[in-house]
């Protein structure tokens, strides 16, 4: 739709924490707008068919803490059907490149560093994560690997405290269309205007003046819900500036998670939903994921620092280490099964420029301080917001449940 001259409420970011917002706005007497810089719907979720017979998740694919997830019956209000096979991350390692007595004792080393740096959380000081690795264990690298995927980063920039306050609850489901497709069916009722990047939003005078690439919008409040990086880095500003936000966003950067797609061909000789990893002994390792729902494909996994430098190499590097990598473990016959389909680059996607964020060590309180809102004019949401749910997709969705309440309690009184 046109952008309006004025409203009561817009949302700026049209991911799963704007869906949540205007959703929660729909039955107000408020008139809202949904302001997205994308031609879509769903931010971090993003649905594509890698091929006529193949789903890709580019972001978001899990529905972690299924349940206590809004998304599940979300899903089911759509018709989607939800898949409750859960993950083969931890016990299901593929074939001879990872034997179970290294997998063992590498899930022992994995669980006891966690028992310890939930210990060090409880006494309430902030650390590095990195601290509380077994000097000279030799799973270290690998453990660290796991943070890159579950935090997008290396531990050493990781918060104890933020990693205490996570919540999972181990249920991990997924929904067979796409999650980010399940987004763009819970998005397609609402009033968004799609391709109008927000600038800057002026909150000096009593109405709210959003500049945007497609014109200026007067607003009474507003829900600002973009990833952090683009609040550090001032590709959306605030007039008058807004400090401790900017500085909150800083402290609670998007790490970096990416994703490439394979098309396998005789996929028969692998096993459905199975896992593939070495024991590398390196953090430089991708993760992958054999025929997810039985599909012809592998899909595999990258994080911090390599995803990184993978993303730097140009379009096409994940897939191509991805085939050296999967060729290394299974075979030098797998590199004419594998055919590249489809990447992500997140880092470099200025719309989001990361996967999802982490506190820094000493900054586990900022997730609360961006979420706070300013002069009961403006409201801040995103996964980044979340106080036990950060991350996830519907960490971002309850947050912007939360702000649209928010806006809706300043009017009441
Ligand atoms: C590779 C990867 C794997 C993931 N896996 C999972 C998973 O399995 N399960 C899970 O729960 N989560 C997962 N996540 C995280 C999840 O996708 C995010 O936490 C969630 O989607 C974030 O939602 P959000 O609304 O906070 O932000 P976003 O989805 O980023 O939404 C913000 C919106 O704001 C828009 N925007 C940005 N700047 C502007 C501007 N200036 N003007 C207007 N609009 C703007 C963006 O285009 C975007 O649409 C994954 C993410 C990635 C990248």
């Amino acid at each position: 739709m046109s952008l309006p001259s004025e409203i009561d409420v817009a949302i700026i970011g049209a991911g799963a924490a704007g869906l949540g917002a205007a959703h929660a706005l729909k039955n107000s007497a408020l008139s809202f707008i949904v302001l997205e810089a994308r031609d879509r719907v769903g931010g971090r979720g993003h649905t594509i068919m890698a091929a006529p017979e193949i789903t890709f998740d580019l972001g978001c694919g899990w529905l972690h803490s299924a349940d206590k997830n809004a998304f599940v019956k979300i899903a089911e209000g759509l018709d989607f059907e939800i898949d409750r096979t859960l993950p083969p991350w931890r016990e299901r390692a593929y074939g001879k490149v990872f034997p179970q007595a290294a997998r063992n004792e590498f899930i022992r080393a994995l669980d006891e560093f966690y028992d310890r740096a939930w210990e060090a959380a409880q006494k309430g000081e902030d650390a590095p994560a990195d601290l509380y690795l077994e000097p000279g264990n030799r799973w270290n690298p690998m453990i660290d690997a796991i943070s890159t995927y579950v935090n997008g980063s290396e531990l050493d920039r990781v918060s104890i405290l933020d990693m205490d306050a996570y919540e999972d609850t181990n249920i991990n489901w997924r929904v067979r269309r796409g999650y980010g497709a399940l987004m763009a069916a819970y998005g397609a009722s609402l009033p968004l205007a799609f391709n109008c990047v927000v600038t800057l939003v002026d909150h000096s005078a009593k109405r709210v003046r959003i500049e945007t690439s497609q014109g200026t919008l007067a607003a009474d409040k507003v829900i600002v819900t973009v990833p952090t990086n683009l609040i550090a880095d001032g590709a959306i500003r605030f007039h008058p500036a807004l400090p401790d936000k900017v500085d909150a966003a800083a402290n609670l950067p998007l790490g970096l998670a990416d994703k490439v797609m394979l098309a396998l061909d005789e996929p028969e000789a692998l096993p459905s939903e199975g896992n593939l990893r070495a024991a590398t002994m390196r953090t430089e390792m991708g993760t992958y994921h054999l025929r997810p729902f039985g599909q012809p494909c592998i899909e595999g996994f990258f994080g911090g620092r390599f995803a990184r430098q993978l993303e730097d190499a140009g379009d096409g590097a994940i897939a191509a280490h991805s085939i050296d990598e999967i060729a290394s473990l299974l075979g030098n016959d797998f590199r004419r099964k594998l055919k590249p389909l489809k990447e992500s680059r997140w880092a470099h996607d200025p719309f989001a420029r990361g996967s999802y964020s982490h506190a820094l060590p000493g900054h586990s309180t900022k997730r609360a301080v961006l979420a706070v809102p300013v002069d009961g004019r403006l409201f801040f949401a995103g996964e980044a917001t979340s106080p036990n749910f950060f991350t996830t997709a519907h960490g971002a969705h309850d947050s912007g449940v939360r702000a649209a309440r928010e806006v809706l309690g300043t009017i009441s009184k």
